[in-house]
């Protein structure tokens, strides 16, 4: 925990673990940080905090920090500690030579959820302004891709409908493949709160997650279906809606278009997709679904909230898109209390879509094919743009084991422990000339890097994060960047080095520029932030003071449309050679892969991944809780200890990812969404076996 000691200055900032967003006033002695507090005047937690953002800052100063670049010219080279000069003017040197080489498409770049939104505007203009391509993606690639995606699809704009207060006037809650509890504790606790004041509480989920049955909390419906089910028991759920008469016709008639509510309406009402048909699917018993269906449709304000439970599938986009027809259909947007609101991961996953991060899409969604908006941009930027999108995460791997992709910056992610199927990524990076990464710590990825360049904390600069709520809020500098440069200031120097200029003297330049080239965010501003406390957007002449509710009047899009969802198996199957299913999900001391959890007295609480295990599957194979078990699947074989939990349903194992080395991407597999290539880490097919410690 952190030294106590009385404070003597405080600077407000913004939590940068989870989608929450919690804002809080950090406590100095100097220049000694004491403790984090949460701010009562937060508009995303009210006060409140969870044992990531209040505990889980000992990183800041772990002995583990990297604060000197670094070069090698081979990755079986040792380090050598070198000056900030030196290690620009040869990444710089290096992306020039192989551009030259073998392309001006054979480099790219990766932004990070963790780092500000300015820190991402100015890799993705980087990539396109100073590479010269589109090649930039981000992590949001293997989380929310899909929410992007379907909800842009369905209602014109990738992002949540709601802000969280919204959750304390819904008198339905549906919550499919999330487990706020652990992965996004404050506002599961609001959730909580409206549930104990008389909410009802639908549940679809694999696992039966703590909110399922918490404390004075009871959900009304638990539809436990199978992993990669979820498209068949939406379909199942708005087949009920559809023939049952629960559709808001006055609703879909004035806001909806007509023509893709017919077809969908046609589509759904067909009988195989009954909740009778379909029960084999899902295993989720059809008077359970046509229960849960009338709840949803007819118990008034009714509010949807998911998470990588729907998006981590190879229908990961077809499942967004399926939750926002069934939204429509019944009226639920557009108001306060209804919506469909995904619950973003990382602190500024949303950010970091929203800034660009994409291979097909410019600041505020906008696509690089479209001529007008490239214009701005190139009238703004000064350099001619490409038109072609870039490549995405995958692609790049696939390029690199072509021979056709040699130089990736990397800017605050470990993709050689957070994408899956580890082995395929790890090829992939070694066959790179030069791996840029950008860090606090040596992970995964920086065993396969020829160049390391020191990250900086949140404490150590200025700049925005947007949480899931899209409210933009300020991170303040605490104390100086203890490797010498905030993360955007590495970026600019790159770009200076590579001989496009960039002047910027303070985050809040950046900030300005994206106002004036995103129509979302042409109100927002450091000034109007402090002002106001948080902004959420769109804020611009028509939204001047942020937009809590999005698609009042009617949908970004102009009128929502309907798409067809027709439930395809994913092809990842059970067999005799492996007839589990592994899922995967999170625990609430440990945030994502755990760089900086594990490095604070989180680890106290939980200090290993493990494998959750039915007793009954257990018994099968003679394995006993805390027994350690090999997991094999088609991709890889990793080791575990084992838990045994009746929180799972028999044929389903599942674990978390958080630690490196044994973790879950050894074994989940190259499979991915149709529409993004968001993977697929909810459905593995594996076989457990007892085994002797490793
Ligand atoms: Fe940080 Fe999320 Fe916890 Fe809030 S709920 S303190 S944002 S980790």
């Amino acid at each position: 925990l952190l030294e106590h000691g009385q404070a003597t200055r405080s600077v407000v900032t913004t939590c940068a673990y989870c989608g929450v967003g919690c804002s809080f006033r950090a406590e100095l002695q100097g220049e000694r940080l004491v403790r984090m507090v949460p701010n009562k005047d937060g508009q995303a937690n009210h006060g409140h905090s969870c044992v990531k953002g209040r505990f889980a800052t000992g990183y800041v100063t772990h002995r583990e920090r990297i604060l000197e670049p670094m070069l090698r010219a081979r990755i079986s080279d040792p380090w050598r500690k070198v000056g900030w000069d030196e290690a620009i003017a040869h990444v710089a040197a290096e992306f020039r030579r192989i551009q030259a080489k073998y392309g001006r498409d054979s480099i790219g770049g990766i932004t990070s959820s963790r780092c500000t939104n300015e820190e991402t505007y100015l890799v993705q203009k980087l990539v396109r302004a100073a590479f010269g391509s589109n090649n930039v993606d981000t992590c949001a690639r293997v989380c929310h891709s899909p929410t992007g995606y379907g909800l842009k699809s369905t209602l014109g704009e990738s992002a949540g409908t709601q802000d969280f207060d919204s959750v304390m006037h819904a008198d339905v809650i549906f919550v499919i493949g999330a487990n706020p509890t652990d992965a996004h504790p404050v506002f599961a606790s609001q959730l909580k709160r409206r549930l104990r004041r008389g909410a009802r509480l639908i549940v679809a989920d694999p696992r039966r997650i703590e909110l399922v049955r918490a404390p004075h909390v009871r959900a009304d419906h638990h539809l436990q279906l199978r992993p990669g089910t979820n498209v068949a028991l939406l379909d199942a759920l708005a087949h009920v809606v559809v023939v049952e008469g629960l559709v808001d016709e006055a609703f879909v008639r004035e806001r909806c278009e007509a023509d893709s509510f017919a077809r969908w309406r046609a589509f759904v009402a067909a009988p195989a997709n009954s909740p009778e048909a379909l029960e084999a699917v899902t295993g989720v018993p059809a008077a359970e679904v046509r229960a849960a269906a009338r709840l949803y449709a007819t118990g008034g304000n009714a509010a949807i909230y998911y998470g990588l439970g729907v998006t981590e599938h190879s229908q990961g986009s077809t499942a967004v898109m399926a939750i926002a027809n069934l939204a429509m259909a019944t009226g639920n947007l557009g108001r306060v209390g209804v919506g469909v609101n995904p619950l973003r991961g990382q602190n500024n996953v949303q950010g970091s879509c929203d800034m660009g991060s994409f291979p097909h899409e410019f600041p505020g969604y906008r696509h690089v094919a479209d001529d007008a908006v490239r214009a701005t941009f190139e009238r703004a930027w000064g350099v001619p743009l490409q038109a072609e999108p870039g490549l995405r995460i995958p692609n790049m791997f696939e390029a690199a084991l072509d021979g056709e992709f040699k130089g990736l910056y990397i800017q605050g992610e470990d993709i050689a422990q957070s994408d899956p199927n580890t082995q395929h990524v790890t090829a992939a990076l070694a066959a790179m000339e030069c791996v840029v990464v950008q860090d606090l710590f040596l992970n995964e990825t920086a065993k396969f890097a020829h160049v390391f360049l020191p990250g900086s904390t949140f404490l150590e600069k200025d700049g925005t994060f947007t949480n899931a709520e899209r409210r933009v809020s300020r991170v303040r500098k605490v104390m100086e960047p203890r490797g010498g440069h905030a993360d955007w200031e590495v970026t600019q120097l790159l770009s200076n080095a590579l001989g496009y200029p960039m002047r910027y003297a303070h985050p809040s330049e950046i900030m300005d520029e994206i106002a004036r080239l995103t129509p979302t965010f042409a109100g927002i501003s450091f000034a109007r932030i402090d002002a106001l406390g948080s902004i959420q957007w769109p804020c611009n002449d028509e939204h001047p003071a942020g937009t809590p509710t999005m698609h009042v009047d009617a949908f970004v899009r102009g009128k929502g449309r309907f798409m067809l969802t027709e439930y395809v198996p994913t092809s990842e199957k059970v067999t005799a050679k492996h007839p589990l299913i592994l899922t995967t999900g999170r625990i609430l001391s440990q945030y994502n892969v755990g760089a900086q959890t594990r490095r604070t007295d989180n680890n106290r609480w939980h200090a290993e991944d493990r494998l959750e295990i039915h007793p009954h599957d257990a018994e099968q194979r003679g394995i006993s809780d805390g027994d350690w078990v090999g997991i094999a699947s088609r991709a890889g074989e990793t080791v575990l200890r084992a838990r045994l939990s009746d929180r799972m349903q028999p044929g389903v194992v599942y674990t978390t990812f958080h630690f490196p080395g044994s973790g879950a991407n050894v074994i989940t597999t190259e499979n991915s969404d149709w529409a993004t290539n968001c993977p697929e880490y909810k459905v593995t097919a594996v076989e457990v076996t007892r085994v002797s410690q490793p």
